[in-house]
């Protein structure tokens, strides 16, 4: 499997604003923010995309949904935020390594883009 820029900043080959980190999981800020607040919450097990996880992947996607919502209320993001997953070419995704945007600090639009 290709690296990717996320699997550097996993093993500290390059810095990110780590907000959050696990055995799992790592949360760090978007370095080109499209809100005020907007985290990214990678697995540690390189998975390309969404599309790419397996049965076997089940406690691990729930483990990053949870470590999501934990990020957002450490961010204080109490009155509401938005969770993106861009999968593949038609959804948006450049960095081939799964990802969840947390989005919020701003009312955001729907539909998006
Ligand atoms: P996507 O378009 O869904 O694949 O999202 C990839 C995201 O990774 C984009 O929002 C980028 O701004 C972000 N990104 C790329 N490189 C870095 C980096 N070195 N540190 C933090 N965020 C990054």
């Amino acid at each position: 499997m290709s690296d990717t820029i996320f699997g550097k900043i996993i093993r500290k080959e390059i810095p990110a604003d780590i907000v959050y980190e696990d055995d799992l999981a790592l949360a760090f800020n978007d370095i080109n923010p499209q809100a005020p607040t907007h985290i990214l919450v990678i697995p540690k097990q390189p998975i390309p995309r969404l599309s790419e996880a397996t049965s076997e992947d089940h406690k691990l996607m729930g483990h990053l949904l949870l470590t999501a919502k934990r990020v957002a209320e450490q961010a204080g993001l109490s009155n509401g935020y938005r969770l993106v997953i861009n999968n593949g070419e038609d959804g948006g995704q450049t960095v081939d390594h799964l990802h969840l945007h947390i989005l919020g600090g701003r009312s955001l639009r729907w539909p998006p883009g």
